[in-house]
């Protein structure tokens, strides 16, 4: 799902899978594989495995599997660029500004089209009484008053 030589590229091949995915599950280390307990599904005994070497995770009992940033979408019930976040953030690389906002930045850009709402309507408060004033000038040519000068 990573464009290669993209950012999520680049996080996904600094992250570690089992560090990330390890925060939400206890992981045991089996031969070269981690396996716990299915966050996805309810179970017993752990049929969740996590390959270092591939970067994938896989539940035997319900059949999930992918990269770290299906892992974080599922946990997280987050789209695609905010599951990079997520995982650019658990190891330390920062995230670059992009089209997608954080909740946050969404209510700084709110506050900031309401001042420049602000602003508009204190433009026309000033503008409209200028106009007025030049309507009335123009207006006296139009009825034919004397002209002066
Ligand atoms: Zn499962």
């Amino acid at each position: 799902m990573a464009e290669a030589g993209s950012f999520a590229d680049r996080v996904k091949q600094q992250a570690d899978i089992v560090r990330v995915v390890g925060e939400y599950v206890r992981l045991k280390k089996t031969g070269k594989d981690f396996s716990g307990l299915c966050p996805f599904h309810q179970e017993k005994t752990p049929s969740f495995t996590v390959s270092p070497i591939k970067q994938i995770f896989y539940c035997f009992g319900c059949g999930k599997g992918g990269d770290v940033y299906n892992f974080v979408m599922d946990m997280e019930k987050c789209e695609f660029p905010e599951a990079v976040k997520v995982v650019a953030e658990k190891c330390g690389i920062a995230v670059p500004r992009q089209k997608e906002r954080s909740p946050e930045e969404r209510k700084e850009n709110q506050q900031r089209s309401v001042l420049v709402e602000m602003h508009r309507e204190a433009q026309t408060f000033f503008v409209k009484p200028a106009r007025r004033h030049a309507g009335r000038e123009s207006g006296s040519g139009v009825s034919g008053g004397p002209r002066t000068g």
